[in-house]
């Protein structure tokens, strides 16, 4: 879930490079600095989703508690991508990784 936070937060960047790009076409002076402004925000979220895309390619999948989908987890606590349960992972014995339901008290 926090892989699609990541995604979700690009995609907003490269709305609003867009807006302060086109506040320029309204403000010549500004042109300039807004483009470049612009420009960086959209390389700042093409790198976001390039991180992500590395990231969700070395986490292993793990079967939700929940629903029983194969979810993506980022750290130790985390929701899952479709049900948005909270989920918790822990070690098994062997040293594999396995999926807990967490509460939401703690
Ligand atoms: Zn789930």
């Amino acid at each position: 879930m926090k892989l699609n936070r990541l995604r979700n937060w690009a995609l907003g960047l490269i709305f609003l490079a867009f807006i302060v790009m086109y506040i320029g076409v309204f403000v010549p002076v500004l042109m300039p600095y807004l483009l470049i402004i612009g420009i960086i925000m959209i390389l700042i979220s093409v790198f976001i989703y390039f991180r992500v895309g590395a990231m969700s390619m070395q986490i292993p999948t793990l079967e939700c508690p929940h629903c029983h989908k194969k979810t993506k987890v980022l750290g130790v606590e985390d929701g899952c991508m479709y049900c948005q349960g909270l989920i918790q992972v822990e070690m098994a014995e062997d040293g594999g990784l396995y999926l807990i339901p967490r509460s939401k008290t703690t």
